[in-house]
């Protein structure tokens, strides 16, 4: 079990006047709507709320930090962090102030004007090339003119950056609420979740979903594979996957094959056919698509559902085919497993959910989900963007903010930045 120092073993005594460097994780998706900036989602916002409102309560002095998107290294207007200064002014009763930098003179000063309880928001860490680099200097500038800092950004955690490696070296670092939060919760799932436990995850990116479906394999009942990612468990299988999606960007021709060959030894090491609770079917632990919706391209009108199976004869139409999403057996078959659940982790959608025409597998796979009794977790940006979409927003147990740190962390990888959180590293 991860033993994090966390915020809360921190009193007034500890905080009262002190300047305390949060780092969060404001990259939140913004779009621009008749010149005005208006925030699209903003969960990871207010997931910080309750580490600022403890450092208010305890009369500190708040600094948050962030970036958002990739400016790389440039000053650069449109990813500036002032609409989050805005979001703040507008949504909330805090006292905050805004710093056209990150390091420098006016942030020294705005920093040393703080009373207790008010926050400072500064501008993008990505605005200099220094942050993604870990250059220790600017960890020690952003570290120069503070008491104590605070990782309240797990699902940058991932990375070794300045903001969050770099300042740990000079500052007594913490965990962040929310960071402990996502921690334990993830850490749950994979040490003593309730059995069955059922993996779903689909989306298009294999590269970052195949560690930690090695990983949860060992621990899952049963592993339900789609979307695009499935693609690459059907080669594997030596079925016809045609013109489908294989790779978002793959380095090299090789790549693909690799991930073709590691999805064929995850196939074969969960081969076992084993029977969850009060299923009757027996069946091996690693599940893809037995049917799938396909269509010559993404713009196409004309849908056909295939059957897959290892005999399955193609004709000259099929050659061009690309599959979109799971068909109706699978979501069949999927429907009844994830009713057999106790606990269930969701990543990546069914299909390219995006189109009405490909989007009905994961709609039936979230209703699905949120029906069912098990204990619910699900986690990155698109998977909420499709329960958002189908309001079932409140039927989940945890929603993870987080989409590559949290598979990271579910791979069994200790993430640098929580690796900084932790007693006595
Ligand atoms: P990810 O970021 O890896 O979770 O991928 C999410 C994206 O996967 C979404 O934009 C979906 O449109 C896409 N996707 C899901 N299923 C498929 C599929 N069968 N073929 C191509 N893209 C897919």
């Amino acid at each position: 079990m991860i033993k994090l120092k966390t915020l809360r073993s921190l009193t007034l005594q500890n905080l009262k006047n002190k300047k305390i460097l949060v780092r969060v994780d404001f990259n939140v998706p913004i779009k621009e709507e008749n010149k005005q900036k208006i925030i699209q989602d903003d969960r990871r916002i207010r997931n910080c709320f309750a580490t600022i409102n403890f450092l208010i309560k305890n009369q500190a002095k708040i600094i948050l930090m962030s970036h958002l998107g990739r400016p790389k290294g440039e000053k650069n207007s449109h990813f500036s962090l002032k609409p989050i200064y805005e979001y703040f002014k507008q949504n909330t009763i805090m006292s905050v102030d805004f710093a056209n930098d990150c390091v420098g003179q006016e942030v020294e000063q705005k920093i040393n004007l703080l009373k207790v309880g008010q926050i400072l928001i500064l501008e993008n860490l990505r605005f200099h090339p220094e942050e993604k680099k870990n250059d220790i200097q600017f960890a020690k500038k952003l570290a120069s003119t503070v008491n104590i800092f605070v990782n309240e950004a797990f699902s940058a955690s991932h990375r070794s950056h300045a903001s969050i490696v770099g300042v740990s070296k000079f500052l007594p670092t913490f965990a962040g609420l929310a960071l402990e939060k996502e921690v334990k919760t993830l850490e749950f799932l994979i040490n003593k979740p309730k059995k069955p436990l059922i993996i779903i995850v689909g989306g298009a990116k294999i590269s970052d979903k195949v560690d930690s479906i090695k990983n949860l394999a060992k621990i899952a009942d049963a592993v339900l594979i789609g979307g695009g990612i499935a693609n690459n468990f059907l080669k594997a299988d030596g079925l016809e996957i045609h013109k489908s999606y294989l790779e978002d960007n793959p380095v090299s021709l090789n790549q693909v094959k690799d991930y073709i060959k590691v999805a064929r030894r995850i196939i074969e090491k969960n081969k076992t056919e084993k029977i969850l609770k009060d299923g009757y079917i027996p069946l091996p632990k690693i599940l893809y698509p037995i049917d799938v919706v396909a269509a010559k391209d993404l713009k196409s009108s004309k849908t056909q559902i295939i059957n897959l199976s290892h005999d399955m004869k193609d004709t000259a139409n099929d050659l061009n085919l690309m599959y979109l999403d799971i068909g109706p057996k699978t979501i069949r078959l999927y429907q009844e497993l994830i009713m057999q659940a106790a606990t269930i982790f969701w990543n990546g959608p069914m299909g390219v959910f995006e189109n009405p025409l490909f989007s009905k597998g994961t709609k039936e796979i979230a209703r699905t989900i949120a029906k069912s009794g098990a204990m619910t977790v699900i986690g990155g940006g698109d998977t909420i963007s499709a329960i958002n979409k189908y309001n079932l927003e409140e039927r989940f147990d945890y929603i993870s903010t987080a989409g590559g740190a949290a598979l990271e962390f579910l791979s069994g990888k200790i993430l640098p930045g929580i690796k900084i959180c932790i007693i006595n590293q």
